[in-house]
């Protein structure tokens, strides 16, 4: 079969030649061949060389690219993509720990898979295609898992229904493409926690917070801690573990503060330090009287768009604002933002004016970011999103 050949317009080969995996769809000159969303296509410079593989898509990025080399893609070709993803996380320490079995096994182009997003959790993985090439891709990408992972692997989850391009001809329904899971609960860090993968965000369990977690866990004795948009609660459990005299967890979802207290009795049954408040954070931090020594704030991405960063910026200013206004003499602030177009620069200048907003004396202890199994292609610094600080607040 032919593969159809998209050619540059003379120029626009320099990001490739730097390895970004995107072609914007104002770099193309023309194709040769028939071009459908999600077809795999070739990519030549003006005069004819090739440059890379990739998925093509309708929209401002026409090709996700694959690989820079000239090889053949077949099934062996995401086999070794795959091993290459679990090699890594094997690496981390992450797959075949005793202690840990909840981790990003895929991170899109991080992994130079871009459109596929794996989250494992024990043998279970859930995958999100962001992509129709990917999605097309799905029982390829099963077998490649299968024979990849092994044992390791006893249930594939799809759950694209909202990750797809809204456009595009294909109609995902979530469920089961391979095996069944025989249990929801999952280890992080020696953690429990049950995933609800079918009505849960994202994937079920925000995975990469989990280093975040632990250094928290280590800041918490004698604490009392305010987790704000604690979701499945990640952070108050950790903070219970650490030693936490008190762990308020506050999310604007019902169904988050239950699974919350599930999770926390899960891990830490009957214990009464623990309250969790299904609220807004605002209306929550206006009515509170109580000056917590540790706060998490862990809110949903404010931007999603270029266009709408200035209005995010100053939702985290309000945010951190009132935080530290709030938080006791002393106190620990963990603060984060993973909107992928706010900056780590304008988010820490963001904190910054907080800061000085609050008057107080503030000092950054810690710079944070995601982890190993979320890994950033230098040559793609797109895919870094997460960014936070660690605030001692006198
Ligand atoms: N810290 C969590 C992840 C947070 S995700 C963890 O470690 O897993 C963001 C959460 O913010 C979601 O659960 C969402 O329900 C909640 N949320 C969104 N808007 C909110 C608001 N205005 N007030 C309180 N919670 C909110």
């Amino acid at each position: 079969m032919q593969i159809p050949i998209i050619y540059l317009k003379p120029g626009k080969e320099q990001s490739l030649k730097r390895f970004h995996p995107w072609v914007f769809s104002g770099a193309v000159k023309n194709v040769r061949g028939n071009l459908e969303e999600g077809d795999l296509v070739a990519v030549h410079d003006a005069h004819d060389n090739f440059l890379a593989y990739g998925h093509y898509q309708i929209g401002s990025i026409a090709v996700r690219v694959i690989t820079f080399r000239d090889e053949v893609i077949d099934d062996n070709f995401w086999s070794r993509k795959i091993e290459a993803a679990w090699n890594l996380r094997k690496i981390a320490g992450l797959a075949g720990s005793s202690h840990t079995n909840a981790f990003r096994l895929v991170h899109g182009e991080g992994d130079g898979l871009p459109g596929l997003i794996v989250d494992m959790y024990d043998t279970t993985a859930v995958v999100q295609m962001h992509t129709v090439a990917m999605y097309r891709l799905r029982e390829t990408l099963v077998k490649a898992m299968r024979s990849v992972l092994g044992e390791a692997l006893t249930a594939v989850y799809e759950k694209s229904e909202g990750t797809l391009p809204f456009k595009a001809d294909v109609d995902p329904q979530n469920g089961f493409i391979w095996g069944r899971s025989s249990t929801r609960i999952a280890l992080e860090n020696g953690l429990k926690f049950n995933v609800d993968w079918e009505k849960g965000q994202k994937t079920g369990f925000f995975v990469d917070q989990r280093d975040n977690r632990a250094l928290l866990e280590r800041y918490s004795k004698g604490r009392s801690v305010l987790n704000m948009f604690c979701y499945t609660g990640g952070f108050s459990f950790y903070a219970m573990r650490g030693g936490a005299s008190m762990v308020h967890s506050v999310d604007s979802s019902e169904r988050a503060v239950q699974l919350t207290n599930e999770n926390v009795e899960l891990n830490f049954p009957g214990d009464n330090r623990h309250e969790a408040f299904a609220m807004d954070a605002f209306r929550f931090m206006e009515s509170s009287k109580h000056k917590y020594d540790l706060m998490v704030l862990d809110p949903p991405a404010f931007a999603k768009h270029m266009n709408v960063v200035k209005n995010a910026l100053q939702g985290y200013k309000r945010l951190n604002s009132k935080a530290l206004e709030q938080i006791a003499p002393g106190g620990i602030l963990f603060t984060f933002s993973c909107s992928q177009v706010v900056s780590r620069d304008a988010f820490r200048t963001t904190v910054f004016s907080a800061a000085a907003r609050s008057g107080r004396n503030v000092k950054i202890l810690h710079q944070l970011e995601q982890p190993a199994d979320h890994p950033v292609s230098i040559y793609h610094p797109e895919g870094e999103y997460l960014k936070g600080l660690v605030l001692f607040v006198e």
